[in-house]
């Protein structure tokens, strides 16, 4: 007999999980499908064993540093299969955690590739299931460049499988993915390169993030090669060859990571049989309600393309799930002030509009507040990498409509800045704020 629930997500990762645990506490009948790994890229191959590396290269950074303190040890030696089998095994627990979960929620669990067969039905496994409401929650995958030689690569999810540390490295792309991995390995002792399209990485980020990290990168060991339009890729692993469209060469390669982007997930999804449509990027749009152009079936997380962030797919579908089955019709998600992290060296931490975005937007109407400094943590050493720090304001009262950090710490403090940003406040309520001392944070207060 064909089972029937309230609503069935597709996908088992951020967005998924939660809608359909968030259903179950309002009572509904809710199942996830998932063919893969539960937890999805987030637990799996990205967030949390990218945020283990990043711990692991901020640890060897600190040794090398003890010095400044008077502190000596012998020279770190990395021991890369000890650190991914810990890293796996880490990640091997948290799978666990996510099945007792949906247990303890009652979440049917379907193992297998989902499908729609109509607008209301689903094959997995050769079963079919109903439901009143579909979730689409099947998330992204890498992109990979269409040049020959491109398979030689690997991409971010090869990276979390490789065996051993890399000795020299070329990461290709200019986003947050791109510029994390390339820290992480520059940080771990690989030689790295960051090759990029454009001038500088994270392009759409505030002007004074792009630059400051165009000079900490450097800092951080990683070669910037600006310009760099892949061309083909040659070789083997240990000898291989990177070329540009004009001309430049990287020769001598163990790994070349592809990480230029993501695609939506919908290979053999069956959208046609539902009538969903995707738009020119393949993505799914959806309205603020998360509906799809077809009654019943919503999409969220980053299969709709909207800001592709682990919080905003748990956000979108617990909301989802409230509005459904919670009796709190009017609940969405407010995409607008969504505070991110890169977890570069040293890390970036960003809410709201850029000063670029704000001008165009509000015009002269902005007036942007900035400070620059190296922080205490590099008060006994003869390197110095600077802190940065902005705030965007708009019109006489002053609303703060951006708040901008790269620097030690960053990582932690912006969290609580975005409640303030959230809630409205103003430079003035920022200028009020007693400082924190002796903090980087307390820059955020004292800007003038
Ligand atoms: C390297 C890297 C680092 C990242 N770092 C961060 C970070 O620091 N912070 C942050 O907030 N975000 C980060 N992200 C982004 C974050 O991982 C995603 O935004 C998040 O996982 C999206 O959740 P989702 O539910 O939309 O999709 P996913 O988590 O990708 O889940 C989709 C699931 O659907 C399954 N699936 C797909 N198709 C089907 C099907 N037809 N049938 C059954 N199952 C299917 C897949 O197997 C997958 O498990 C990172 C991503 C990467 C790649």
């Amino acid at each position: 007999m064909t089972q029937h629930f309230d609503l069935i997500s597709i996908g088992g990762g951020s967005g998924g999980l939660a809608t359909a645990r968030r259903a179950t506490r309002h009572g509904a009948r809710a199942a996830v499908i998932e063919s893969a790994r539960l937890g999805g890229t987030c637990v799996n191959v990205g967030c949390v064993p990218k945020k283990v590396m990043w711990q692991a290269s901020g640890a060897m950074e600190a040794i090398h540093r003890a010095s400044d303190y008077g502190i000596t040890s012998p020279a770190p030696v990395l021991d890369w299969p000890t650190l991914k089998s810990r890293r796996d095994a880490y990640i091997q627990r948290l799978n666990g955690i996510y099945q007792r979960n949906l247990d303890k929620d009652a979440v049917t669990l379907f193992r297998g590739h989902g499908r729609f067969i109509d607008a209301h039905t689903l094959e997995v496994g050769g079963e079919r299931i109903t439901a009143e409401h579909i979730v689409i929650a099947t998330g992204g995958k890498p992109r990979w460049p269409d040049i020959p030689g491109a398979e030689l690569g690997i991409d971010s999810d090869g990276f979390f499988a490789l065996e051993q540390q890399p000795r020299r490295v070329a990461v290709v792309g200019a986003g947050y993915i791109a510029v994390e991995l390339a820290g992480v390995l520059a940080g771990l002792g690989s030689d790295t390169t960051l090759a990029i399209r454009h001038q500088t990485p994270l392009r759409g980020f505030d002007a004074m993030l792009q630059q400051g990290l165009m000079d900490a990168l450097p800092q951080g060991g990683v070669t910037v090669q600006p310009g760099f339009v892949p061309a083909r890729l040659s070789g083997e692993p240990g000898a291989l060859v990177l070329e540009s469209a004009d001309g430049q060469r990287m020769e001598g390669l163990d790994v070349v990571i592809w990480a230029i982007g993501r695609d939506a997930n919908t290979d053999g999804l069956g959208l046609e049989a539902a009538g969903v449509t995707t738009d020119r990027w393949g993505n799914i749009p959806v309205d603020r309600w998360q509906q799809t152009n077809v009654q019943g079936i919503y999409a969220l997380g980053d299969i709709t393309g909207q800001m592709p962030l682990t919080p905003v797919a748990i956000a979108a579908g617990r909301r989802l799930s409230d509005r459904l089955f919670g009796g709190m019709p009017d609940r969405h998600l407010d995409y607008s002030n969504i505070p991110t992290v890169v977890f570069s060296h040293p890390p970036i931490g960003t809410v709201g509009l850029s000063e670029e975005e704000a001008r165009a937007e509000y015009g002269n109407a902005v007036q942007a507040f900035t400070t620059t400094f190296v922080g205490m943590d590099y008060a006994l050493s003869d390197e110095k990498v600077r802190t940065h720090m902005k705030l965007v304001t708009v019109g006489d009262e002053q609303h703060i409509v951006g708040a901008h950090v790269m620097g030690n710490g960053a990582d932690e403090m912006l969290q609580g800045f975005a409640v303030a940003v959230r809630m409205g406040a103003t430079k003035q309520d920022f200028d009020d704020t007693v400082a924190i001392h002796p903090t980087s944070a307390e820059e955020m207060v004292t800007m003038v």
